[in-house]
This record gives structure tokens, sequence and C-alpha cells, in this order.
């Protein structure tokens, strides 16, 4: 952590740039001092000035899936290789929370331990760093967005044999190209260094333990080659927040009607899409309408997230749907009473189709899921 003397901006030293206060652009900046990034706090009622009662919010999930290891593989029966995922909240105190959400103290992160035998580890992580790229494209972020970040061998943490990061274009403002990049997610090769750390035998050259607090050995055992080994373990490691901001970025498109006017569509795919489908009545002081327009809702709620809405003219309940990502439009009309049919809109093409009520469901269903993240 440095403080610029001039702005009083505090700083992390590590992402300064030549020196400089991104701020004000000063130079004059005090030397860096160590700062904890973990969150302390204290487990029980009267445990405040209790030392033994000192706890750290955790910093990432990691650590958790090693604790439980043991359990997993004693109650899932699994062969190497296998994976245990996990998604919840970290906590870290950021010295410079910002940019939207793209760095908050707290935070949710989706990550994977894949266990592998040593000398499997490197083929299967360059596996993983292929397919949670891919994975990203799936999800709608364009590959023109995306690049790995093979990270030096100074940057690599200490129990790290690789680690390729997949960044993201989440400053495209930025005029330097080089900039516009930052981290979405890390794929790291931590060899046996956690599971090692975490047991009780491995000794150091002296003979002394390692861990003297563990009591359990976190080793597996090879029924087919007879011989028990720590498994390497490959760690793709994503923030689920930054995932969301590069979808919406990605997503975020404008549009011009024949009006001359600016409209926004956030062309989400429809998995991703909070909600899926609006049905909007076209006259909502006709009961026969709104009473339609609400049944037909109400059907489609069991296949898919639908909303009903009749607090404005058509024109702008479809900008509002456009706005966060609806696909699709149902509206009910007079003739609907009569053709017993209903117009789809596009929210991308702005096209629309008449389609009966009774097809509706598997209509939408299937454009729905054309295309889309399995
Ligand atoms: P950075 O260098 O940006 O601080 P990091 O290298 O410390 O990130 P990791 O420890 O590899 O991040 O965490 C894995 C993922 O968790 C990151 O790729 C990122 O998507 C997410 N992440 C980390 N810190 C934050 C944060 N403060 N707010 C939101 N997401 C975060």
């Amino acid at each position: 952590m440095v403080d610029c003397r001039e702005c009083k901006t505090r700083l992390r030293a590590d992402k300064l740039e030549d020196g400089k206060c991104p701020n004000c652009g000063s130079k004059n900046l005090t030397d860096p001092r160590p700062f904890n990034l973990m969150f302390q706090t204290h487990v029980g009622a009267t445990a405040e000035d209790d030392p033994s009662s000192l706890v750290y919010l955790r910093p990432e999930t990691a650590q958790g899936i090693f604790i439980n290891f043991l359990n997993v593989l004693t109650t899932s029966r699994r062969k190497l290789p296998f994976g245990v995922a996990q998604i919840g909240k970290s906590f870290r105190n950021e010295v410079t929370p910002g940019n939207f959400i793209f760095r908050t103290r707290e935070f949710e992160q989706m990550e994977m331990e894949y266990f592998v035998r040593p000398g499997e580890d490197e083929a299967v992580h360059q596996q993983w760093i292929d397919e949670c790229f891919q994975w990203f494209t799936r999800i709608g972020l364009s590959a023109d967005n995306l690049r790995f970040y093979e990270q030096p061998k100074e940057e690599l943490a200490h129990y790290a044999k690789r680690t390729v990061d997949i960044q993201y274009r989440f400053f495209p403002e930025r005029d330097e190209e080089e900039r516009q990049w930052d981290e979405l997610m890390g794929i790291a090769n931590r060899t046996d260094f956690d599971l090692k750390t975490h047991s009780k035998k491995p000794e150091d050259a002296e003979g002394k333990r390692l861990n003297p607090d563990s009591t359990d050995d976190l080793s597996y055992f090879d029924e087919a080659a007879k011989e028990r080994f720590y498994p390497y373990v490959i760690e793709p490691a994503a923030g689920v927040n930054r995932t969301v901001l590069a979808a919406l970025m990605d997503a975020y498109t404008e549009k011009t009607n024949d009006k001359g006017e600016m409209r926004v569509i956030l062309k989400l795919k429809p998995s991703l899409a909070p909600i899926k489908v609006a049905v909007l009545p076209l006259a909502k002081n006709k009961p026969e309408i709104v009473g339609l327009a609400k049944s037909i809702k109400t059907s489609l709620q069991p296949a898919m997230r639908a909303v009903y809405d009749d607090t404005g003219g058509i024109g702008k309940l479809y900008a509002r749907q456009d706005e966060i990502g609806t696909p699709f439009c149902v509206t009910v009309d007079h003739q609907s009473l009569e053709d017993e049919a209903v117009t789809v809109r596009d929210r991308d093409t702005w096209e629309q189709e008449r389609i009966k009520i009774t097809e509706l469901k598997d209509h939408l269903g299937k454009r729905l899921t054309d295309g889309d993240v399995k």
C-alpha cells in the first residue's frame, strides 16, 4: 500500500504504472507498506479481548475444498481424475475498490479443484484453459474481447507451476490497448502443494512436520497401481461479478428506431436473461384482453420466467424489456380474442410473428434454447 502525498489517494503499489498516482499524476508517493488483505473478526459473544477468538473471513473459496478432500473421497468413492466445484462469497479488504462491480470488498467466486495424477497435470491444465475460454464465448462474450495471459515466472504464486489468466477487455475506453485488459479468471496448476500442506505427514528436510496442526493425511491410494501419492490439482477460479460485468458489456447495444430515437438493447443469451418473456396487453382498459394476457402469462410460468406488464404504452413496454434483455415480448390485442393467436416480438430484430396461443409455449421454449448454452 502507498499513499499519494499530493491528493491523498490510497493505492496498491503493485498496480502502479511508472510509479505515478493514477488520480493526479504525482510521483510524490509514500514508501510502500504491508497491509493485510484479509478481514479480521472475532468468534463468540464475549470474544473481543480473547486472542484465541481471532478469525479471518476467507479471501478465496478454494481452501474449504482441500479441507473436505477426504470426506468427498470416502463418501463418493471417486477415482482420479475428479473435480470438486464450489461457488460462494469471498472477502478482501481491497485498498482501491471500484470500477463499478469490477473490484469490490465482498464478491462471489466460482472455483474448482480438479484432482489428477502427477504427470497428467500439464495436459489437463491446458484442457481446462481451453474449455474455460470456450465457456465464456458460449455465455455470450465475444472472442475479440477475451485473451490469454501467461503469468511470467516472477508473477507466479509460490505454489504454482503454471498459471494462465483469461483476461477481458473491461476498459475499452482506454487509449492504450494494453491497458484495456484485466483479469476475469485464473487457471492455476497448484501441484500437490495444498493437499500436502493440509496433511500431517510431509516433513521438511530437517524432519520437521510442515503442518503440526493437521490430524489427517490427504493422500490418495491408487488401487490399480497399488501406490499412494498426493494428487496434483488444477484450479479454474472465476469471479462471478466480473463475469456478469463482462456479459453486460458485451450484450449492451444501441439501436435507432424509425422515429430516430436511440434505444438500448441488452443482447443477453436467453439463458442469462433474467426474464424470458413479457406478456403485454395492447389495451389495458379491456377486461377480456387483460384477462387473456394474464392467463397466458400464468400458463407460461412453469416453463419459463414470465412477467405481465400494463403500466405504459406498447412502445414504452417494449423498450423497457429490451433494456433488461428479455428475449421475447408477447402482445395480446383485440384480434387475439377472435383468432386465438398473439404477436411474438423478437428483442434483437424487432420482427413480429403471429403464433397460435396453443402453440406458444413450445414455440418460445424452442427459440429460447436454440443455439444457447446447454
Ligand atoms: P486482481 O489481480 O484483479 O486483484 P487476483 O489475481 O487477486 O485479482 P484471484 O485471487 O486469482 O484474483 O481470484 C480469482 C478471481 O476472483 C479473479 O479472476 C476475479 O474474477 C475475482 N476477484 C478477485 N478479487 C476480486 C474483487 N475484489 N472483486 C471482484 N472480483 C474479484
